[in-house]
């Protein structure tokens, strides 16, 4: 697979896109003709690199050929997502080929090219299965990646019809200077045939389980209704000495065992929770109540109450909302529909509640929290304001690296549109994006493209000051210094 074109109209150039990937026994420098040999790597990212998946922790080799079309010095930089997802250990190329290792201190160096093929083995500890390192060469450098003889450029060539969809842009994926109201219309409408009439019906409380005081406001474990009869737990967080109604926040949980009880920041003495409450700040739903806000948090299908028996029991270790997804295809249902039928449920329930005013109701989550957010935002005009942390990220690159939950997805959306698109169907309403630059769930190169893409549709709508973009130091974490103050500002306009 090859994204040479996606990095292109991201504005990106120069970047190593062909790597073989060596047995980490293999502690000699490879000849370039080993490493054209080997199979490039499961992913053809410009600049990406994703240890095998499921591969354990620990130390991979992986090689390039860098053909230089002359003598010449270029840069050479590793990594944008260090410390969270993986560390560098040993790194060296040689260059030429088989002569002096060239240091790589820090995640920077020079290399001395020779005019023709160079070899270039970096040796990577990865502290996470599924991180990425990122090897990034000074553009200017006249220096291309080298193939195997006889290699198509375009590795789409013969490749069966998904993997061509997912190297081609989206059909609606919109152009700078387009016509915002008939491309939203189109897209809704799309999206709406695709996902199926949504059944009539108002989601309800059904009946309380007990209530906790809190500081400065009261938790309250509830169970709730949809219009699919399926009854969802969740904690109503109710604060004190509100007189009038206010608004109204939804607080989307991320994947984990049972993440809604990190977004109230329950401790419940497992290690799971230690590690988040250590780790992250991860109660973004006990801070807006905290704040004053009437806030709903409840357990998304396959957490917490809901999990999946035989995932509990151990039975499977994959992600449960994959098997979800894949349950669904076999009974004809679509995962996507069962839950934005949820999400309207959740708004409903929130908005019924006599503390809240039902115009000015916000969404916010992390992780698949933070996606759910978006679409959620997305397909539900009531939504005033959203937040969406730790998800800024194309399905593209969900597909391409082969990971991550694709529940969301309908069978051809993604010819026509990703989650920039899909997001941006909330436009003109208000839209926050907060981003850790060393989140290694969501790749710099996706982000910055996924990011690009709102913009040209915030642009379209008249309304580029009602997206927002908050981008800082730190991982896969929930942040909130921007988001927060934006949100309050946003719902008590
Ligand atoms: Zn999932």
């Amino acid at each position: 697979m090859n994204t040479r074109p996606l990095a292109r109209r991201a504005g990106l150039e120069g970047f190593v896109t062909w790597f073989g990937q060596l047995e980490p026994s293999d502690n000699a420098l490879p000849s370039s003709a080993q490493v054209l040999a080997a199979a490039p790597i499961d992913v053809g990212l410009d600049f990406t690199f994703l240890p095998r998946k499921r591969a354990a922790a620990g130390q991979v080799s992986l090689a390039c050929v860098l053909v230089a079309e002359h003598d010449c010095e270029v840069g050479l930089s590793v990594g944008s997502y260090r410390g969270v997802a993986w560390q560098a250990a040993e790194q060296r190329g040689a260059t030429p080929e088989g002569n002096a290792e060239v240091g790589i201190a820090d995640g920077s160096g020079r290399l001395a090219l020779r005019s023709g093929a160079n070899v270039i083995l970096l040796r990577i500890e990865t502290a996470k299965a599924s991180g990425y390192a990122c090897l990034r060469l000074d553009p200017a450098s006249g220096v291309r990646v080298g193939v195997p003889d006889g290699a198509s450029v375009d590795l789409d060539a013969g490749a069966v019809p998904e993997y061509a969809m997912v190297n081609r842009p989206g059909a609606m994926e919109p152009r700078a200077g387009f016509a915002h109201a008939g491309w939203q219309a189109a897209l809704r409408k799309r999206w709406m045939e695709l996902l199926g009439p949504l059944p009539e019906g108002l989601g309800a409380i059904t009946r309380t389980i007990g209530e906790t005081e809190s500081n400065g406001y009261v938790r309250r474990e509830i169970r709730m209704a949809s219009p699919l009869g399926i009854e969802m737990p969740a904690y109503l967080l109710l604060p004190k000495g509100r007189s009038a109604p206010g608004p109204g926040v939804l607080a989307l949980h991320g994947h984990g065992v049972d993440a809604k009880k990190n977004v109230v920041g329950v401790d419940d003495g497992s290690a799971e929770r230690r590690a988040n409450i250590d780790r992250v700040r991860y109660d973004y739903g006990a801070e807006m109540a905290r704040r004053g806000y009437t806030v709903l948090v409840p357990d998304q299908r396959n957490f917490g109450a809901r999990r999946d028996p035989l995932s509990a029991a151990g039975r499977y270790t994959r992600d449960a909302c994959d098997v979800q997804f894949m349950r669904g295809f076999m009974a004809g249902l679509l995962p996507a529909q069962a839950e934005a039928v949820e999400w309207r449920a959740w708004l409903d329930v929130l908005a019924a509640q006599p503390q809240v005013d039902a115009a000015r109701l916000g969404v916010l989550g992390l992780s698949l929290g933070g996606r759910t957010t978006g679409l959620c935002a997305a397909l539900f005009d009531r939504v005033k304001a959203a937040v969406v942390s730790g998800a800024l990220n194309l399905m593209r690159e969900r597909v391409l690296l082969g990971q991550g939950c694709i529940k969301h997805m309908l069978p051809g959306l993604l010819g026509d549109a990703d989650l920039p698109e899909l997001y941006g169907l909330a436009a003109p309403r208000a839209l926050f994006f907060e981003h850790g630059a060393d989140d290694g769930t969501s790749p710099e190169i996706f982000a910055q493209e996924a990011w690009r893409r709102m913009r040209v549709i915030y642009d379209g709508a008249g309304a580029p000051e009602r997206l927002g973009l908050h981008v800082y130091g730190g991982g896969h974490v929930f942040n909130g210094t921007r988001a927060l103050p934006w949100l309050e500002a946003q719902l008590t306009a």
